[in-house]
C-alpha cells in the first residue's frame, strides 16, 4: 500500500493530508508534527490565524489561484459543514491612502461612512473561521478519514525516512520550521509577528468583518467577530523579522483604541472584557510559499510552506498544488 507522509500539523500540514485521502483514498497517511491543534505556541502559527478570506493577493498568478480554490471550499464548508466552524460574513476594509484598483465583487463604502483616517474602503462576501473549532475539526475529519496523527518533533528532513522508512512521499508543511530543519534550512523563512487579543463581544452581535491598514502591505488593525458565542478578536500587527512571543501591553491598549475608532460598535476602550491575549508568528517568505519537489538520494520531498499571512484562506489551493506533484514527478 502506498504510504504518504506529512510532517506538521499547522492548518497547511492538516489541510494537506486531507486533499491526500481525497485523491488517493487507499493510501495509509501519517500526520507528524510538534505542536497539534490546542497547542498555544508562537511559533504554532495557525493557532493564532484571525481567520478571514480577505483579498490579499497582488500576483495576478499562483496565491490568486490558491484563494480563489480556498474561497469556493469555504463556501461549500459553510453551507454544508456548519460545525467547521467557517461562516459567512461580509468584511468591510479601509485604508488610509489611496490604493490601486482591486479586483471584482467588492461594494465601495460611502465616504460619510468611512471611520477618521480612512481614505477609500469596500466590502465583500466573504468567510469567517472560528479557528479555535476549525483546527480541531480538520484534526477529526482526518482521524475519522483513517489518518493517524503523531506527537513527533523533526532535527532533519532525513531523519524522517528513518523513522517511516515506508514512506513513498514525505509532505515537509513545517511552516517557520523550514528555516532550522535540517536538509532545508530556508534562509528565505521569516517571523512577521502578530498580536491580537480576544474580547467578548457586545450583546449585539456585530455582523461584519473589519479591516483597515494604512496601505497594502502595512500593519493592519482587524476586528473578527467569531459568530454570536465566539468572542472578538482585536489585532494587530505584521512586524517583519521581530520573534519576540512576549505580549506586548502598551501595543495591545493602541489596539483597543484603534479597533474601538473602527468599529463603534465595541464601545469604549476601557470597557473592553479581555479574555486573553496572544502572539503568534507568520512563517513569511521572500517571494512567496514555496511548493516544490526535491530528491534526497531517491526519497521525494513535496514542500509546502511560507504561507505567511494567508495560511487559511490558501490552504486548499496551496494543498492541491503540492499533492499534484505526486503524478508530477511519477511522470518524469
Ligand atoms: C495574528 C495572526 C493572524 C492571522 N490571520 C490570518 C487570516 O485572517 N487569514 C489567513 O489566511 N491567515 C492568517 N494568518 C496566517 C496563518 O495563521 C498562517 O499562514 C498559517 O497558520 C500557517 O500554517 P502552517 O501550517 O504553514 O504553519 P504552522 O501553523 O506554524 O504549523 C507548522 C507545523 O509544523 C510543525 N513543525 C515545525 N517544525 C517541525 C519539526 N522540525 N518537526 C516536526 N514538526 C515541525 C509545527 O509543530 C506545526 O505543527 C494569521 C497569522 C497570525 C499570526
Amino acid at each position: 500500500m502506498v504510504f504518504y507522509l506529512v510532517i506538521g500539523a499547522g492548518v497547511i500540514g492538516l489541510t494537506t493530508a486531507l486533499e491526500l485521502r481525497a485523491q488517493y483514498p487507499g493510501a495509509e497517511i501519517v500526520i507528524a508534527g510538534k505542536y497539534l491543534p490546542g497547542d498555544a505556541a508562537p511559533d504554532y502559527a495557525s493557532n493564532w490565524g484571525g481567520a478571514n478570506w480577505f483579498p490579499a493577493s497582488m500576483d495576478n498568478g499562483r496565491q490568486e489561484k490558491w484563494d480563489a480554490i480556498t474561497y469556493n471550499k469555504f463556501k461549500k464548508l459553510a453551507s454544508d459543514r456548519p460545525e467547521s466552524g467557517v461562516h459567512a460574513m461580509k468584511i468591510r476594509f479601509h485604508y488610509e491612502r489611496p490604493i490601486e484598483e482591486l479586483v471584482g465583487g467588492l461594494t465601495p463604502v460611502e465616504e460619510g461612512d468611512l471611520p477618521p483616517g480612512a481614505v477609500v474602503g469596500y466590502e465583500m462576501a466573504s468567510f469567517i473561521l472560528d479557528v479555535q473549532r476549525y483546527l480541531p475539526w480538520l484534526q477529526m475529519e482526518a482521524y475519522s478519514l483513517g489518518i493517524e496523527i503523531h506527537r513527533r518533533g523533526f532535527n532533519d528532513i532525513r531523519d524522517t525516512f528513518e523513522s517511516y522508512p515506508e514512506a513513498s512521499a514525505v509532505f515537509n508543511c513545517t511552516g517557520l520550521g523550514s528555516l532550522k530543519l535540517g536538509g532545508v534550512e530556508d534562509d528565505k523563512m521569516f517571523a512577521a509577528r502578530g498580536q491580537i487579543m480576544l474580547v467578548e463581544g457586545p450583546k449585539e452581535p456585530i455582523p461584519a468583518m473589519y479591516f483597515q491598514a494604512p496601505h497594502r502591505d502595512a500593519d493592519a488593525t482587524h476586528i473578527f467577530p467569531r459568530g454570536k458565542n465566539g468572542g472578538i478578536i482585536l489585532g494587530g500587527c505584521r512586524q517583519k523579522n521581530n520573534w519576540d512571543g512576549e505580549i506586548d501591553l502598551n501595543f495591545a491598549e493602541v489596539i483597543k483604541k484603534k479597533c474601538c475608532t473602527i468599529a463603534p460598535q465595541l464601545a469604549k476602550p476601557e470597557g473592553l472584557k479581555i479574555l486573553k491575549h496572544g502572539v503568534g508568528l507568520r512563517p513569511r517568505r521572500e517571494g512567496g510559499a514555496r511548493i516544490e519537489s526535491e530528491y534526497f538520494d531517491q526519497k521525494l520531498v513535496i514542500h509546502n510552506y511560507g504561507a505567511g499571512g494567508t495560511g487559511f484562506q490558501a490552504s486548499w489551493g496551496m494543498a492541491k498544488e503540492a499533492v499534484s506533484f505526486i503524478r508530477e514527478t511519477a511522470r518524469l
